[in-house]
């Protein structure tokens, strides 16, 4: 098979890139091993949201504020394209829904690093806003929580079917999407190159690797610097007066949202199983499934009818910083990568692809998700 990019993964990032190809006119082949969305996207909880899950005033302390401003900026264009660009424009069928977020204190020092936070935004331009009291409460239907930033341009977005609904895009433009092919191999040669599954052979002009936690299986030297996280939800049904917004609170380590009238998607508790929450496995487990039940149950007492529905979970690929790594692998100057999403795939594919397209193509640098550590 020939296309002008092979892209290995078929995840939002391995679409999102393969998107970003379509535009340019390169005809992509997006592989994948399973079915498209089998990794943590079709596990997704649907969060479409500005930022990184440390709260700004953290991010100004670890990256200067300059570059924490730059991450807001860039999640922000991320954001205008699912939503003016995907979902408007193009009309990709993904449940997009503008619940905007809240990004709220579990404990009083989080509440008052989100409040500083807020001004910090503020300061920079953003349009956040601080949400208290009645306000809160009625938005969250929950008393447990003193005081939250509130997004408003955040959204909730159905991942799995942004996912099909762009390889639709793929297929009806010319382009390959194959399901089923593991890439075992992806060699460079003096005019492209080659990608090579167990079945098939894909000659390209160019290759990009959307392998987020498995990288390390193809190439581990990358590999090394994504490390798999597992991360659980669950779905409650037959939930009278769901929360009216995207919650996400503890650092994000807990985060909740309305699906539909009367369901709720809640998750996280991986924090207290730090240990257990790691590698490719993707079984739900009892501890973590039962704290996150409890903190719903805690945080919404009015909803002890309810029943849970679902229970999954998915392996996330975590970086060192929480910021997704795109860039080209030192020894093949045409494999790209976009990987390490850290829970925020949603937030930072579009502009990872980008990214990743202008330095496979010599076009400018990966900026924000230029790797930070000597040579991939
Ligand atoms: C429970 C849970 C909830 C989450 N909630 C959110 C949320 O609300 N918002 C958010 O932004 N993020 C969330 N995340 C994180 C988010 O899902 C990821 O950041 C995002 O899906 C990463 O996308 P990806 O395409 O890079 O990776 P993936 O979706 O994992 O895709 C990688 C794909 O590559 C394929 N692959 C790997 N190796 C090969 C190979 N050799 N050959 C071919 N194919 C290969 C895999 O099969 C996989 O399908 C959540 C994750 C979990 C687990």
């Amino acid at each position: 098979m020939n296309a002008d990019v092979a892209v290995v993964g078929g995840g939002v990032a391995g679409l999102a890139v393969a998107r970003q190809c379509l535009a340019r006119g390169l005809k992509p082949a997006v592989i994948e091993a399973r079915d498209l969305a089998s990794g943590a996207t079709g596990r997704n909880a649907g969060f479409a949201m500005t930022g990184l899950s440390d709260p700004y005033a953290t991010l100004i302390e670890t990256f200067g504020r300059a570059m924490a401003r730059e991450i807001w900026v860039t999640s922000q264009a991320n954001l205008r394209e699912l939503v003016d660009e995907v979902a408007m424009r193009e009309q990709i069928d993904c449940d997009l829904r503008p619940y905007g977020s809240l990004v709220a204190g579990w404990t009083q020092d989080e509440t008052a690093l989100l409040s500083r936070s807020c001004e910090l935004l503020r300061e920079d331009g953003f349009d956040v806003a601080w949400c208290e009291g009645t306000a809160l409460a009625e938005r969250l239907q929950s008393l447990r929580y003193q005081g939250a930033i509130s997004v408003a341009a955040d959204h909730g977005v159905h991942p799995v079917k942004l996912v099909h609904g762009l390889a639709q895009r793929v297929k009806t433009q010319g382009g390959f999407v194959l399901e089923n092919h593991e890439v075992r191999r992806v060699e460079q040669h003096s005019e492209g190159v080659r990608v090579h599954t167990g079945r098939a052979r894909v000659d390209a002009r160019y290759a990009v690797l959307c392998t987020n936690a498995y990288t390390r299986a193809l190439e581990p030297t990358l590999g090394q610097h994504v490390r798999p996280m597992r991360g659980q939800a669950l779905c409650l049904e037959g939930v009278q007066n769901p929360l009216q917004t995207l919650l996400y609170t503890d650092d994000g380590f807990e985060y909740a949202r309305p699906l539909g009238h009367d369901r709720v998607v809640a998750g996280g508790w991986r924090r207290a199983f730090a240990h257990d929450e790691v590698g490719l496995g993707d079984e739900a487990t009892d501890g973590v499934q039962q704290g996150i039940e409890q903190w719903v149950r805690e945080s919404w007492p009015q909803w002890s009818a309810a029943r849970v529905s679902h229970r999954w979970s998915g392996a996330m690929g975590f970086s060192a910083d929480g910021l997704p790594l795109v860039g080209v692998l030192a020894d093949r100057s045409r494999v790209g990568y976009a990987v390490g999403f850290t829970g925020h795939g949603l937030g930072f594919a579009f502009a990872a692809a980008r990214a990743v397209m202008r330095c496979l193509l010599g076009e400018g640098s990966a900026g924000i998700f230029a790797p930070r550590i000597a040579r991939v």
